[in-house]
């Protein structure tokens, strides 16, 4: 008998049909004989639409209402998913985050989880029931409801793996499994096996969504097995996992991600004297906005140009920042773009590897694609370029790469 927390993701509960489908699946295997916790997300397209109704009524809307609101796409789904369950004779009740009593901090619309009462769910479980719990929400201290981050489902399936000690946290979605990179980019990519939970953590927070990031840093702390999976064809999925150093030969790549979400910002001819970089970034991080790639560029004249990348949504108060220090500072200008695009390699083969930037590079340069930004780590590599290639790159370096299902890794 296993023990297993799966997700489901927007796309698989995003119809009553689909939900209906979802209960067979989960009926299935309690009638197997198995227990499982069963974690959803809202109908696909909901927390966006959501999203819209509070920014038609208020510019920035308060963060601790748009928990409230937010949470609302989560609690129609538990309790149709356990309506579809009793309407099959399988006995199913659902919980909201604070119902569960899943305590996060109260930092409304990114809360990160303190810690789970499973107490109410070992008693419905061992009561025959299958418990479903609201994904993407919780309640701090105070009893206020607060959420997650986008994609923070995950995050609250693999929480509760964890603190059930699951012998697998299930991510059911709308592909079968992790793929070398976006299968919606690229027909040829390959479905892995398994990737290590260094690497996805690399491809999610470089922009892969198949996994919110917290998630699979969560069940790399904790241990928990973590498999990918298609909610609508059987399949083996992806399994993350730890870094199997029994295999001699790692793959140099094993992934492409790539982000569209951000944008550069630039402050030209700033002096070039000490403690200019943290003037200019002190202001950046007390607005709250959180900085990716930084480069800095000082010429024979003593001046230096200072470049840095931010979520779009923080674009124009990055640029209002940089202009103000112009002034203060007496740079000569601020320019900024937001049509632009991050590619990164990702692979733990990289490590042991020389070579693997020029052969990035060569191919970028093969299809006039030009470089604006890089930034490296021992296991990847990231260019920013101009959001009009992004699909040639990403094609280029997973055939460069050799990643697509024909060849041999
Ligand atoms: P869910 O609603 O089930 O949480 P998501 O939309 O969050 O689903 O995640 C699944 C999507 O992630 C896929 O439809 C796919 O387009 C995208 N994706 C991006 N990168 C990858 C990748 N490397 N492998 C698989 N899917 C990826
Ligand atoms: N419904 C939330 C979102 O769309 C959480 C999730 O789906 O994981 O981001
Ligand atoms: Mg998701």
């Amino acid at each position: 008998m296993a023990f297993y927390v799966q997700k489901f993701g927007g796309t698989s509960v995003g119809t009553v049909e689909r939900i209906a489908a979802v209960a067979d699946k989960v009926k299935a295997f309690r009638d197997a004989g198995h227990d499982s916790v069963v974690v959803v997300s809202a109908m696909s397209g909901e927390t966006n639409r959501l999203v819209s109704l509070a920014n038609a009524v208020m510019e920035d809307p308060t963060p601790r209402e748009m928990d409230v609101l937010l949470s609302t796409g989560e609690q129609v789904t538990i309790a149709l998913l356990c309506m579809a369950l009793n309407s099959r004779g399988c006995p199913a009740k659902s919980y909201t985050g604070s119902q569960v009593r899943i305590t996060t901090d109260s930092t409304h619309t990114k809360a990160r989880i303190q810690s789970i009462d499973e107490g109410n769910i070992r008693a419905d479980i061992a009561a025959g029931n299958v418990v479903v719990v609201a994904g993407f929400q919780g309640v701090d201290e105070l009893g206020n409801i607060t959420t997650l981050g986008r994609g923070g489902s995950d995050t609250t399936a693999v929480a509760l793996a964890a603190a059930l000690k699951a012998d697998e946290c299930q991510i059911y979605t709308d592909v079968d499994g992790v793929y070398t990179t976006d299968p919606r980019v690229v027909d040829s990519a390959r479905r892995l096996d398994k990737i290590t939970f260094e690497e996805m953590i690399e491809m999610a927070s470089l922009g892969s969504k198949v996994l919110q990031i917290r998630s699979v840093e969560f069940a790399g702390k904790y241990n928990v097995p973590l498999r990918v999976l298609s909610s609508f064809q059987d399949g083996p999925g992806t399994l993350i996992t730890t870094e199997d150093t029994s295999e001699m030969e790692q793959p140099l790549v094993s992934g492409i991600a790539f982000n569209r979400d951000e944008a550069k910002v630039t402050i030209k001819g700033v002096p070039d004297i000490p403690g200019v970089a943290s003037r200019i970034l002190r202001p950046v991080s007390d607005a709250n906005i959180e900085v990716d790639m930084i480069v800095q560029n000082t010429g024979d004249d003593n001046q230096t140009d200072f470049t840095f990348t931010v979520h779009r949504n923080d674009y124009k108060k990055a640029m209002a920042i940089l202009e103000a220090l112009q002034v203060e500072l007496g740079a000569r200008k601020v320019v900024g773009d937001t049509k632009i695009a991050k590619v990164s390699i990702v692979g733990v083969g990289m490590r042991s590897h020389a070579g693997v930037a020029t052969k990035m590079f060569e191919r970028l340069s093969k299809e006039g694609i030009n470089i604006q930004m890089i930034s490296t780590s021992e296991i990847k590599i990231s260019v920013v370029i101009d959001e009009k290639y992004l699909e040639l790159a990403v094609r280029s370096l997973h055939s460069a790469f050799e990643l697509s299902g024909n060849s041999e890794l």
